[in-house]
């Protein structure tokens, strides 16, 4: 589960466990709040029916006239003071018993005649019966406030357990499952700095600590390719210095020395200006990877004639090999490119050096120039060895050479990744087709001037 997903999860259910808590808080203290009014109706029922009782007694023992009025009146009173706290029939039946039986009583005393006793009697009964249903509500709703508070106490138990379970679940997650990785990652890091090279992170964990350690390992990986790629070219660069220098010094020597033949002249200045030459397009090639590098390779652009660049390249390879032959296809009508010419005339002196170079066997080597749509197409194919299908996608990184076994061809890796640059520089793509033993067809993609408008 990713970290994201796992806490909004628990945050998601912490905030429903309150809202619950809450909702469950208001419906209590209302339930609770009618309890205490049923409860406060009661004991005023039975205040008030105690008070009138304890009249009624005064009454019967009272002898002067004006004290009975009043004691009448004050139980008359107190008779419909009672009704508002009436809260059921039978409350209700009680006091309709009790005020009929005083009436009763009152009007035949009125008349002048002795009163018969059984109605107050039954006054003190209706009134009895009264208090004892009122003191039963009360008790009642006691029952009920004592279940009520037991059910907050059960809710409020009931939260305080979960949150404590969940918080501590999920602090032994966060501890196990989340930052175990962090340190797994934290200690790949400071060892790789230390020059561990092959130390990489555990890649386990939620969704996006398993991203982080991969794209560390990815990094990792890119930095160690990196080096070998380093050591690797230093030492094809010391190699590929070494042969020209030879074959200069071996020159040198003998135009120095006292054998030297005149005939030997004009050979022995070929060999030093092929020499020269090779040296020449290394350290071109190293200066260019680096200017790429810092970002200052500066294009000068300019329209040109896509058929004159061909040929101009086409001429300085077409005799430079005695086992190959060349071929140049080129359309009848001029093209139309604005580009670097030097640097495109670089990128397919590369194509083709490389052409011949990757085949030892000789073979043709084919130079064409085609117009698509919107597209200007130069394509350099040879006969040679080919590029492995796993080696292609690696190619044009620099000092990135695909190796065949027993095929031992020097180079150090930098000129397709100049002549890419070059290429992206201008809006273009080098697209490669190979196979092993078969031979390869490099294709120089670049926008002809008409989309180069459409898109300025
Ligand atoms: P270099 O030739 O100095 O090694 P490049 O950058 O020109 O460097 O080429 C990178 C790699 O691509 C070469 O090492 C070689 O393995 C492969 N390559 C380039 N061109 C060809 C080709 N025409 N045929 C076969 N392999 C090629």
């Amino acid at each position: 589960m990713s970290l994201h997903r796992a806490l909004s999860l628990f945050v998601v259910i912490v905030a429903l466990l309150a809202l619950s808590a809450g909702i469950s808080l208001v419906l209590l203290t209302t339930y609770l709040h009618h309890t205490t009014v049923d409860l406060e109706n009661s004991l005023q029922g039975v205040r008030l029916a105690e008070e009138m009782q304890i009249d009624l007694l005064n009454y019967v023992r009272s002898e002067s006239e004006s004290e009975k009025l009043k004691l009448e009146n004050a139980l008359r009173r107190a008779l419909s003071e009672s009704r508002r706290y009436v809260g059921s029939p039978d409350e209700g039946e009680a006091l309709s018993d009790a005020a009929r039986f005083l009436d009763m009583h009152f009007q035949t005393s009125r008349t002048g005649k002795e009163p018969p006793p059984g109605n107050l009697r039954a006054t003190f009964g209706a009134l009895e019966r009264f208090v004892s249903i009122n003191i039963e509500q009360a008790n009642d709703s006691l029952r009920e406030s004592e279940r009520l508070d037991e059910f907050g106490d059960r809710i409020g138990i009931t939260v305080g357990i979960v949150l404590a379970i969940g918080t501590t679940a999920i602090l032994i997650w966060l501890s196990k499952v989340a930052f175990r990785p962090v340190f797994g990652i934290r200690d790949a890091m400071k060892e790789f700095a230390t020059g561990r090279r092959h130390v990489r992170a555990p890649v386990h964990g939620p969704e996006e600590l398993r991203g982080i350690a991969a794209q560390f390992n990815e990094m990792a990986d890119t930095l160690a390719r990196q080096h070998h790629n380093q050591a690797a070219f230093l030492a094809a660069v010391a190699h590929d210095l070494r042969n020209p220098i030879a074959a200069l010094k071996t020159a040198a020597e003998i135009l120095s020395g006292p054998a030297a033949k005149p005939d030997q002249l004009s050979s022995l200045m070929g060999v030093i200006k092929r020499q020269v030459s090779s040296l020449d397009r290394m350290v071109g090639d190293l200066l260019d990877s680096a200017r790429i590098e810092s970002g200052h390779l500066d294009l000068k652009f300019e329209e040109c004639d896509a058929r004159l660049i061909a040929q101009d390249v086409f001429n300085l390879f077409s005799t430079s090999s005695a086992t190959h032959h060349f071929d140049l296809v080129l359309p009848e009508n001029p093209i139309w490119l604005y580009c670097d010419r030097i640097r495109i005339e670089q990128v397919l002196n590369n194509l083709l050096s490389n052409a011949i170079k990757y085949s030892p066997g000789g073979g043709a080597v084919t130079l064409a120039l085609k117009e698509d749509t919107d597209e200007v197409v130069f394509q350099v194919a040879d006969q040679g060895i080919g590029i492995s299908a796993e080696q292609v996608p690696y190619i044009f990184e620099p000092f990135r050479r695909a190796r065949l076994p027993g095929v031992e061809i020097p180079g150090v890796g930098l000129g397709l990744s100049v002549a890419q640059r070059i290429v992206n520089a201008h809006h273009g793509r080098i697209p490669v087709e190979t196979e092993i033993g078969k031979g390869t067809v490099f294709s120089v993609h670049l926008p002809t001037m008409n989309r180069k408008r459409a898109s300025a």
